[in-house]
C-alpha cells in the first residue's frame, strides 16, 4: 500500500493518508478520511461537551411547550 493523497472537502489542501491509516479505516469498515488533519482537530474542537448539554436543554424546553 502506498501514501494516498486527498484533497479536503473543507479546506482544499492536499493531504496524505498513510498506508497505516488506510489500513485502519478498511479494517473498521470506515470511509478514507475527506478532511484534512487540521480541519479535523477544528470540528472537534466544536463539538464541546459543554454544547452538547446546552442543546439538550433546549430540547426538553421545546417538548415542554408542545405539551
Ligand atoms: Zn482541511
Amino acid at each position: 500500500m502506498k501514501d494516498k493523497t486527498i484533497i479536503c472537502i473543507q479546506c482544499e489542501n492536499e493531504f496524505v493518508v498513510t498506508p497505516s491509516e488506510q489500513k485502519r479505516c478498511i479494517y473498521r469498515d470506515f470511509d478514507m478520511p475527506k478532511r484534512c488533519p487540521e480541519c479535523r482537530k477544528h470540528k472537534a474542537k466544536i463539538k464541546q461537551p459543554e454544547e452538547w448539554g446546552k442543546k439538550g436543554k433546549h430540547r426538553r424546553v421545546r417538548e415542554e411547550q408542545f405539551d
